[in-house]
């Protein structure tokens, strides 16, 4: 099995649930309860091995972080979601791998891929680039 990271307590629509699937990646339903459960919101838990491009927002009064393709409409409340939440979905430039938080004693944006490359994202989420590049 390829290494993965694991993403939990994301809302996704069913594109993007699928799209994840056929990528590799294996997408189940939430283990921990969210508050949305009670309202019939379905919460899922991610082990990302292959990203894939996707919207990753914030829903406004809850604390809810969801997943969208680019060309699906907007969910109710949808704000874009902080940069370091947005650039924790973006492939390693050198293996297209899942990154991790690398930042201890190292600038803010470190990543490193689950294959060991050293990675930096940039100040806005929207880029990932080989270390030093
Ligand atoms: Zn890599």
């Amino acid at each position: 099995m390829r290494p993965a990271v694991l993403h939990a307590g994301y809302r996704l629509t069913i594109p993007v649930r699928e799209a994840l699937e056929h990528a590799g990646n294996i997408v189940r339903p939430a283990v921990a309860q969210y508050p949305g459960d009670r309202a019939g919101i379905p919460y899922w838990d991610i082990e990302l091995s292959c990203p894939i491009p996707v919207v990753v927002c914030r829903i406004i009064n809850t604390s809810d972080i969801a997943l969208r393709l680019a060309i699906e409409p907007r969910y109710p409340g949808e704000i874009l979601a902080a940069w370091w939440e947005r650039g924790e979905w973006l492939p390693c430039p050198r293996c297209g791998a899942a990154t991790l938080w690398d930042e201890a004693g190292r600038v803010p944006g470190a990543r490193c891929c689950v294959k060991g490359h050293r990675v930096q994202v940039n100040s806005r989420g929207t880029r990932i680039t080989r270390e030093g590049a």
